[in-house]
């Protein structure tokens, strides 16, 4: 007989373990099926691992700077071996931790592709689960395009498991996974090309954000193409691959990687069993409280084409579980006002309405303030990253409709601002919060 379960979760990432470990919490008896590792995209091949590499990218910028303030260091050898053996360390101890911490919750871990029977059961490695609540939250993956030659270059996935670092690297892409890699690659020694099919990178971001993006990462040595589609790849007899674009060929690359977007992992598990489809991109529908067409059938995370990122995967997980098992029965995450960090170099922290949307909604309620300035810090290097800021207000209130910050500290300036501003700060607001001196975030609080 099926063993039978309160909520079973597809996928152990951000989104399925968090309904789990909530309606746990809550006293349901849940389970989580995983295919691979637990942790999901975020934990083995996402946001955890590229954040150390971008801590090591960061050191290296450092590194550079440190002579002007007093300190006589050359940049000799950098060990990628060893950067890699400590990241991939660290995320097998995450693994573990899982492991314990899902026991501890009398959390079941099936680990196998599981794939709906009906609308009540899943069946993995031929053997079948049931449960009254089944949360479909299974990622995405990479997307290749299908240019010919395509298949001598990596994603992001492939780059994790580059054993060095490449000399010279094309990253083709102009999202959040492109010019990450392409700037933490760069600081670590690598010639980096950025081949991206418009003028910009970074489409749906702030002007501001994008252009000062751009340029940083120019004055940093990378070469960025723009209006640049590949039309073929080729693998040289040395090795090297030859990038063709128009009548052009971009010759002695010893690695490429697509950065061009993730689809979801939808097409394996028999959905029209539990009477469900996909959209024409395979992303599953779902209405503001993640419920599918069919009841008792619930998506979250990367699966549902609502903002890819790791804290939204979790933060609608909880709340689903919260809903299904504590009586908290109007509860749904709220998708407005959600704050993004793209770790660049310098970082990106960014929330709210870029000023072009809000103009476009608003009109000429919208006024903005900004600032361009060198960070103190920079008073003493050679060389300079510069800082951007915006507010972009709405009203005679100048209630405040989207804040956006380009420079060094401002992944980790943006939290405090965000909760400001999902309370509805105001200009006025903002100014009434006496600054903290010196830093780059008190430019937040004394714009004119
Ligand atoms: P996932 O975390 O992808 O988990 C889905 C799990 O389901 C996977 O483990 C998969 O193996 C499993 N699975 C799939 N199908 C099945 C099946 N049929 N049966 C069993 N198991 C299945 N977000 C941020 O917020 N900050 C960042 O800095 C950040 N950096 C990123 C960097 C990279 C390179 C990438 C690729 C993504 C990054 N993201 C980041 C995005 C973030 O990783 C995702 O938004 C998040 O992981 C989505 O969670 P999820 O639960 O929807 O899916
Ligand atoms: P994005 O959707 O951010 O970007 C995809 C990029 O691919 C776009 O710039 C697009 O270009 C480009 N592209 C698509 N097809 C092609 C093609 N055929 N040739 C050239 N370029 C192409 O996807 P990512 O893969 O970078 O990231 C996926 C998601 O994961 C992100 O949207 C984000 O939600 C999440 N993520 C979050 C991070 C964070 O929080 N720091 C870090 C990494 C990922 P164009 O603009 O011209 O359309």
């Amino acid at each position: 007989m099926a063993k039978h379960y309160d909520l079973i979760s597809i996928g152990a990432g951000s989104g399925g373990l968090s309904a789990a470990e909530m309606g746990a919490k809550h006293g349901a008896k849940c389970a989580v099926i995983e295919k691979s590792k637990v942790g999901g995209t975020c934990v083995n091949v996402g946001c955890v691992p590229k954040k150390v590499m971008w801590y090591g990218a960061s050191i290296a910028h450092a590194l550079e700077d440190a002579s002007g303030y007093g300190f006589d260091i050359t940049r000799n050898n950098f060990d990628w071996k060893k950067l890699v053996e400590g990241r991939q360390k660290y995320i097998k101890g995450i693994n573990d931790w899982y492991g314990t911490y899902l026991k501890d919750s009398d959390i079941d871990m099936i680990q196998g592709h599981a794939r709906f029977v009906d609308k009540n059961t899943l069946e993995v490695n031929g053997e079948q689960f049931t449960a009254d609540h089944i949360v479909i939250a299974p990622g995405g993956t990479p997307v290749v395009p299908d240019t010919p030659g395509a298949e001598h270059g990596i994603t992001s996935d492939g780059f994790f498991e580059l054993d060095h670092l490449p000399k010279r690297v094309a990253v083709v892409g102009a999202g959040y996974i492109a010019v990450e890699l392409a700037g933490l690659l760069n600081a670590l020694g690598s010639e980096v090309s950025l081949l991206i099919r418009r003028e910009h990178v970074l489409d749906n971001f702030d002007a501001m954000l994008r252009e000062t993006l751009m340029e940083e990462m120019i004055d940093h040595g990378i070469n960025i193409l723009t209006n640049t589609s590949l039309t073929e790849i080729t693998k040289e007899s040395d090795g090297t691959l030859t990038l063709h674009h128009a009548d052009q060929k971009l010759t002695g690359f010893d690695c490429l990687i697509w950065a061009t977007g993730r689809r979801p992992l939808t097409d394996d598990l028999n959905l029209e069993a539990a009477g469900l489809d996909t959209d024409d991109k395979g992303f599953i529908q779902v209405d503001q409280y993640e419920n599918t067409i069919m009841p008792g059938i619930y998506a979250i995370g990367d699966v549902t084409g609502k903002a890819a990122l790791t804290p939204v995967a979790i933060a609608a997980g909880r709340r689903l579980a919260r809903r299904l098992f504590n009586k908290e029965a109007n509860l749904k995450l709220d998708y407005d006002n959600i704050a993004t960090v793209v770790f660049s170099h310098p970082p990106i922290g960014t929330v709210g309405l870029s000023e072009d949307e809000a103009r476009k909604t608003h009109g000429d309620a919208v006024k903005v303030y900004q600032t361009r300035f060198t960070a103190m810090y920079h008073a003493l290097t050679d060389g300079e990253t510069k800082t951007a800021m915006k507010l972009v207000t709405v009203g005679a209130k100048e209630k405040i409709v989207g804040c956006h910050i380009i420079g060094t500290g401002a992944d980790e300036m943006l939290q405090g601002f965000a909760v400001a501003i999902k309370m509805g700060a105001t200009k006025a607001d903002f100014d009434n919060t006496v600054a903290i001196h010196p830093t780059s975030s008190e430019e937040l609080v004394t714009m004119k």
